[in-house]
């Protein structure tokens, strides 16, 4: 089976300004992929070139195992639902989703079948004499994506379609998306420099900077084993510090830090004795207790950030040293801790990541 995108050696130049340097990816049948990274990194501009809006400056671009590097956007089997939505104000809900199959000169009962059948899928039936403006946005977005999946496109692009709904609604419309992408089959190739959507929503995400493309992996990879310095920041809460290698054994880092403490990290990929190297370790990994726990480490609490179901702590250990830790609540919604107290720091054994810049 071929994959469903291939994006080979592709370059993308305005002017003398390199917008992709190179970019090498494989978008499998029926995956949910995410281009994330931030404002300016190229991902829209992938995005545009594989739905046909951009020409490329060098490289191939392949469909299911078809050359498509030159084909016209219209021909291309890709449909795309925008970050706004873009429905026809002047059509029904119900003539919007019947849109591209009119224009795919599909028979009549076929169309009224099909758009029955995609409003079901978007729980939008009761809806469907209505007009776009009677609609709340999340309704809107779920037309747009009908009305996109209508023609049942083999891959279809989303352009940032969540950003301009509120959080609670763009939440929930999360599990929808990755629900009706499960239904229909549809290769779904997702941009947003939102990461937490990425993490929440993709079988893949390829993590994006200045035109290169950082690491391509699972959420939970990406999230636990971040390749670079920039993915492992980009993505989610990290601590870094600067640590020098001591020894190596059974491919962990035996560390030196500041203020005389001691760390095993693991992941020492290329480290050597003697190096310097950047530890990355997650706050949820660094537990903050009142009372002296098993390697705990002194610490004198600076800041506190109450997020409800846990609590942000920034805590300075007796050597110095500035870390962050996250940690749920006490039972009856206090924090462990709070602002000025001393207490004491636990890091859980494997939370160090060895990172070479
Ligand atoms: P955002 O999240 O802000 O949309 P992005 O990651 O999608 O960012 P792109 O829109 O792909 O970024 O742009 C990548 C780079 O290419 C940016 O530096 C941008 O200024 C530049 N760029 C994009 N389109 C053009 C253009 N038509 N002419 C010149 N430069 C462009």
């Amino acid at each position: 089976m071929p994959q469903a995108v291939e994006i080979i050696d592709v370059v993308k130049k305005y002017g003398s300004f390199t917008a992709l340097h190179n970019v090498s990816l494989d978008i499998r049948p029926n995956e949910f992929f995410t281009l994330l990274g931030p404002s300016g990194c190229g991902k829209t501009t992938l995005l545009r070139i594989i739905a046909g809006f951009e020409d490329i400056t060098a490289g191939t671009l392949k469909l299911f195992g078809t050359d498509i590097t030159a084909l016209p956007p219209d021909r291309r089997p890709i449909n795309t639902v925008f970050q706004h939505y873009s429905l026809f104000p002047h059509m029904t809900v119900a003539e919007n989703v019947a849109f591209g199959l009119r224009r795919l000169k599909m028979p009549a009962a076929d169309i009224t079948r099909r758009v029955a059948e995609m409003l079901e899928m978007i729980k939008l039936s009761s809806h469907a004499g209505r007009r776009p403006h009677q609609l709340s946005g999340g309704q809107q977005q779920r037309v747009a994506l009908a009305r996109a999946l209508a023609p049942r496109p083999k891959v279809l692009l989303l352009d940032e379609p969540l950003s301009a709904l509120d959080l609670k609604l763009r939440q929930a419309m999360r599990m929808e998306l990755k629900t009706l992408q499960q239904q229909t089959g549809v290769t779904f190739i997702f941009v947003t420099h939102d990461q937490e959507e990425a993490l929440a929503m993709s079988d893949r995400i390829a993590v994006m900077s200045e035109g290169r493309v950082q690491q391509i992996d699972a959420p939970q990879v990406i999230y636990e084993h971040p390749a670079t310095r920039f993915v492992a920041d980009f993505i989610g809460d990290a601590n870094f510090l600067t640590a020098s290698v001591e020894g190596l054994e059974d491919g962990r880092a035996h560390c030196g830090l500041p203020g005389g403490y001691r760390l095993i990290a693991r992941d020492a990929g290329a480290a050597r004795p003697g190096q310097s190297v950047s530890l990355f370790l997650r706050p949820e990994k660094l537990s903050v207790h009142d009372t002296p726990v098993e390697e705990g480490i002194g610490m004198t609490v600076r800041t506190i950030v109450y997020q409800g179901d846990a609590t942000d702590y920034l805590v300075e250990l007796d050597g110095g040293v500035m870390l962050r830790s996250r940690c749920e609540n006490r039972i009856n919604g206090d924090p462990i801790l709070t602002a000025g107290e001393r207490g004491f720091l636990r890091i859980a054994p494997d939370a160090a990541k060895t990172l070479l810049d």
